[in-house]
């Protein structure tokens, strides 16, 4: 089965591809030539997640999914929540952001945090979505310089080191972005079936 996957962020292409069933062809943005921004401008994920993929399959009239995720942080009341992509301004990168969470939670004695993905599909002018969630906690410093975001600082609830102390396979054994897309991938095998 071949999906276009709404993303032009080429660290999440890496890691659904690492976590697609065999049966599946998945490309991102820049394999089907498209390198327009997404519209991203709604205040929930959930809503980021819809409007990204509906975008695109209004553009096209093509089935496809997006993404949209989120950390979010018990001291900081959710935040940076929707906002995770632009916490220290618009044109923030990876960084600047996680600096911006360390500067805001020093001396917090409350770590908690989640990052939570909500995958849309978007088919024949319907949706579904699908929600992941991995509880965890904030760490003082960043640790480990594998993956992408606030990887370096978001340590997994049950694991002793942070996403970015991680193989892709090892965080995957925690990951948000998985268990969403294991919601989905088997949204789809039921499809198969009934059809
Ligand atoms: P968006 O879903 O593209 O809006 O991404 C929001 C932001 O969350 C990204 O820019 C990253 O900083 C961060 N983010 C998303 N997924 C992850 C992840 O798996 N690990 C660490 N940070 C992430």
């Amino acid at each position: 089965m071949k999906l276009i996957f709404a993303t032009g962020n080429q660290h999440k292409l890496k890691e659904i591809l690492s976590i697609a069933p065999a049966g599946f062809e998945i490309l991102g943005l820049k394999d089907i030539g498209f390198t327009e921004e997404l519209p991203e401008t709604q205040n929930t994920i959930e809503g980021n997640s819809l409007q990204k993929a509906e975008y695109l399959a209004n553009k096209f009239g093509i089935a496809c999914f997006s993404e949209d995720t989120g950390l979010e942080i018990n001291a900081l009341d959710g935040e940076p929540g929707v906002y995770s992509a632009r916490y220290a301004g618009a044109k923030a990168t990876y960084d600047d952001n996680t600096d911006m969470v360390l500067q805001k939670m020093k001396g917090e004695a409350d770590r908690s945090a989640r990052f939570k993905t909500v995958i849309t599909y978007h088919a024949d002018g319907k949706y579904v979505q699908f929600e992941g969630i991995t509880e965890g906690m904030i760490l003082n410093e960043r640790k480990g310089s594998q993956g992408f975001g606030y990887d370096p600082i978001f340590m997994p609830m049950g694991a002793d080191k942070t996403y970015a102390e991680m193989t892709l396979d090892e965080k995957n054994g925690f990951s948000h972005r998985k268990k969403s897309f294991e919601l989905f991938a088997n949204h789809l095998a039921t499809i198969a079936v009934l059809k």
